[in-house]
């Protein structure tokens, strides 16, 4: 087995993948500065989080509320977390509670639940829709249309700022399988945009993983969603 990642492992790795992403918005015609690089942290122990932190990351995605909580609690406070894994309506008070921002909006239940919890504390709290671009069951996610639908619906839910879309698109290996997928998204941000909708922005595309993100930067992402290439394999 591999052993875990020490802090130069980590450092090196955030460079060489801020050099990537910056590679490929040059490649894009695109300011580097409009992509923002994203440590996938489920399952990764918490020293290694803690040597992203330390080598500079400040924004972190976490799939599981219970594992997010223990790990928000040990990074300074200038650490951002998203939530990008799939949320029961249960856990959305402790969401709005500890994280910055749910990237994974999937239906009108749970942004009642979440608007809920924000109301009663007073804040706004940011989501992104998750799109499931595949139409696959196994994941999670709206498909384009039901998507729509939802952003034209916040006016419904005063507590949420929705500023964005985030994608799962079908795993393929071959990135350039996937450009399709993230024109789809680009295309549908740019479609509900021009509705204007109140108090709805879709500055942010998350979009892009490990093996992927570069064709996502090419492709508009200003959050590439990183895991195994940052923090090592899953255990
Ligand atoms: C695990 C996960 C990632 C990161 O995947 P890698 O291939 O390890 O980079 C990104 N987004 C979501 C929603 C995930 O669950």
């Amino acid at each position: 087995m591999e052993g875990r990642p020490d802090a130069r492992e980590i450092a090196g790795r955030l460079q060489s993948l801020n050099a990537r992403i910056a590679g490929a918005a040059a490649r894009a015609g695109r300011d580097p500065g409009q992509v923002r690089l994203m440590g996938v942290t489920k399952t990764v122990p918490p020293e290694v989080i803690r040597h992203a932190y330390d080598a500079g990351l400040r924004l972190f995605g976490e799939n599981y509320v219970q594992e997010g909580l223990s790990k928000i609690e040990l990074l300074p406070h200038d650490a951002s977390w998203h939530m990008i894994g799939h949320l029961q309506s249960n856990k959305a008070k402790k969401v709005a509670e500890t994280f910055a921002s749910l990237d994974s909006l999937d239906r009108p239940s749970l942004a009642d639940a979440l608007n809920k919890a924000a109301l009663a504390r007073g804040v706004k709290m940011r989501v992104l829709i998750e799109v499931n671009l595949g139409g696959e069951d196994s994941k999670a996610g709206c498909d384009e249309e039901g998507a729509f639908v939802l952003a034209g619906r916040c006016r419904e839910w005063p507590g949420l700022s929705l500023f964005g879309l985030m994608c799962l698109p079908p795993y393929l290996d071959d990135p350039e399988e996937v450009r399709p997928y993230f024109k789809r998204l680009k295309a549908l941000a740019d479609r509900i945009a021009a509705q204007n909708l109140p108090g709805v922005s879709m500055d942010e595309l998350s979009m892009g993983m490990s093996h992927d993100f570069e064709t996502a930067v090419e492709e508009g992402a200003t959050i590439v969603r990183v895991g195994t290439a940052l923090f090592g394999a899953r255990g």
